[in-house]
């Protein structure tokens, strides 16, 4: 049948589209970067596909995105000969949003401030198709997946419902046409239907699209793989560009890092520190940041072999010579070469960071609140540059806020060990009677208070040569002895079997100045924050 359905936008998505619809974002020009990175992304996965099914009826001849301008009917499409969606994908694809955290995100949105605020956030989020939105009042969508005889027909207002119906004769591939609102300089809408607009904004946002963009006759952007060029002649803002086309962030990386090795195994490298943690960065299980090219052909996403999980919020492309087009996520796992490669990106990475450290603490700052707690685990997973990551390391002590060097420049004469205590607030911590004798010697305790930091600081046994000991846990030795008093020997045997059910041992001890008596755990026994942990989690 060829009837109209009409459906209703999953709730999220309909709070995402009247955002867009009431446009709270500035730049509207990123709506085209947007579409032309789907169509990019779907001419990607159709030669896949069409590599891993031989049968598939598909055409791969000229691969390409057309824009078609029309000025008197006032619409702008976007065509592609990409993979196409069936009518389940478009309801699914294009009706529901899968990303993760996107509640937490539109909760956040309602909860800004101001506009900038909000801005801010969407701008993390990254829109994608929905941002046709903020400068069409309607859109139209026709799709034809490889392989499908029928097509697909989708439009909407972006107010709570689309229309969906099926078209015989649509040609392979998506062809998205916005039906434009009138240009508004104040609301920054610029005329869309006009031809040199749309030149330079593809220009300046999608130059670098493996694939042709085509305008008429004219192919508009120059296709060359930003990292294939020499660094010197790469501006910055080419630079930025790139990534946020790679990550959908809107805002520029804190650092860029482009490499190349040569020898053996040739490959290049262009990777991003993203400025701000995306709102999913402790959701989402392990997918990085990092996608495989081979010969500037794109193979992957989420190349796990090149980035270890703690580093997944490093964004960027490696393009890898030598590698076969067909390779799977298990070889590429298991190669020997790709393990070098891995290694070189992520100590290239590390020492970018504590460049940065070293030359702008404040810009490091920046980034350890967004990002310290992934470095974090690395402290567990990485033991190879476990030294690295302690030097990266930004706690709070007693002190103030401070890295381990630090820490250790300052350590009392004697002090031969870094002390810790491990719970929920900074608060109680330092209420805690266990600080009482250190404080008194006027020794400095780390004050760790992140879930993480109780299960590294267990298994990372010393920075630079100094143990890490934990004030609430067995005997701390503060160079004085224990008292020896055995006029107090009655009481304790009296105060052992009367709490015998719940404590181990009762004993003098030299810790405590004003609280009479405190509990301390045994040195192997677990902290209570890691025991409520463990509960939570069923255990
Ligand atoms: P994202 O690109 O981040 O996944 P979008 O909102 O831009 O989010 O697109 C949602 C999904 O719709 C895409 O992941 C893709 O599966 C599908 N899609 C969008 N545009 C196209 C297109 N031109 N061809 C094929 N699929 C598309
Ligand atoms: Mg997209």
């Amino acid at each position: 049948s060829t009837g109209v359905e009409t459906l209703e936008f999953q709730a999220e998505a309909r709070q995402l589209l009247q955002l867009m619809v009431h446009s709270i974002y500035s730049n509207k020009d990123i709506f085209l970067r947007e579409l032309i990175s789907n169509s990019s992304d779907a001419i990607d996965k159709l030669r896949l596909e069409s590599m891993r099914d031989k049968d598939l009826k598909v055409s791969l001849d000229d691969p390409h995105i057309a824009i078609e301008l029309d000025a008197e009917a006032r619409t702008l499409t976007v065509r592609d000969t990409g993979i196409g969606m069936s009518r389940d994908e478009v309801v699914s694809l294009i009706g529901t949003i899968a990303k993760s955290g996107t509640a937490e995100m539109l909760k956040a949105m309602r909860e800004a401030k101001d506009a900038a605020a909000s801005q801010e956030l969407i701008g993390q989020f990254g829109v994608g198709f929905y941002a046709s939105f903020m400068v069409a009042d309607r859109v139209t969508l026709v799709t034809r997946r490889a392989g499908e005889e029928g097509g697909t027909r989708w439009e909407s207002a972006g107010e709570g419902t689309f229309e969906i119906s099926e078209v015989a004769d649509a040609p392979q591939g998506t062809a998205v046409t916005l039906h434009l609102k009138p240009a508004d300089a104040e609301d920054n809408l610029h005329d869309y239907a006009d031809e040199a607009t749309i030149r330079s904004i593809v220009k300046r946002y999608s130059d670098f699209i493996a694939h042709p963009i085509r305008l008429g006759d004219e192919t508009l952007n120059s296709m060359k793989a930003l990292w294939a060029r020499p660094r010197s002649e790469v501006e910055q803002s080419e630079y930025n560009e790139f990534y946020k086309h790679l990550s959908h962030d809107w805002t520029d990386p804190l650092e860029t890092i482009h490499m190349r090795g040569e020898g053996t195994f040739e490959y290049e490298a262009l990777l991003f520190v993203p400025a701000r943690a995306p709102f999913d960065l402790f959701m989402r299980e392990g997918k990085r940041g990092v996608q495989l090219y081979v010969k500037r052909v794109f193979i992957m996403d989420d190349c796990e072999a090149l980035m270890p999980q703690y580093l997944r919020f490093v964004k960027g492309v490696v393009d890898a010579h030598d590698l076969s087009l067909n390779i799977s996520r298990e070889i590429l796992q298991q190669d020997r070469q790709i393990r070098v490669v891995r290694r070189r990106l992520v100590k290239k990475v590390l020492t970018t960071l504590k460049d940065l450290q070293a030359a702008d603490a404040s810009k490091y700052g920046t980034f350890w609140g967004e990002f310290g707690r992934a470095l974090k685990e690395g402290l567990l997973d990485d033991t190879d540059n476990r030294d690295t990551l302690l030097e990266l390391l930004r706690v709070t002590s007693t002190h103030g806020d401070t890295t381990l060097k630090e820490y250790v420049e300052r350590m009392k004469e004697g002090q031969t060990e870094i002390y810790y205590m491990t719970g929920e607030s900074r608060s109680m911590i330092e209420n805690s009677p266990h600080m009482e004798a250190l404080r008194d010697k006027g020794y400095e305790v780390l004050i760790l208070t992140d879930p993480v930091d109780e299960v590294w600081v267990e298994q990372v046994p010393a920075y630079d040569g100094k143990e890490f000991k934990s004030i609430a846990k067995g005997q701390v030795d503060l160079g004085s002895d224990a008292p020896k008093d055995e006029s107090f020997d009655p009481l304790l045997t009296w105060m052992g079997t009367a709490l015998a059910d719940n404590v181990k041992e009762v004993r003098l001890s030299s810790r405590l100045t004003t609280s009479p008596a405190c509990v301390v755990g045994d040195a192997h026994d677990m902290t209570p924050t890691l025991e409520k942990m463990y509960r939570a989690m069923g255990q």
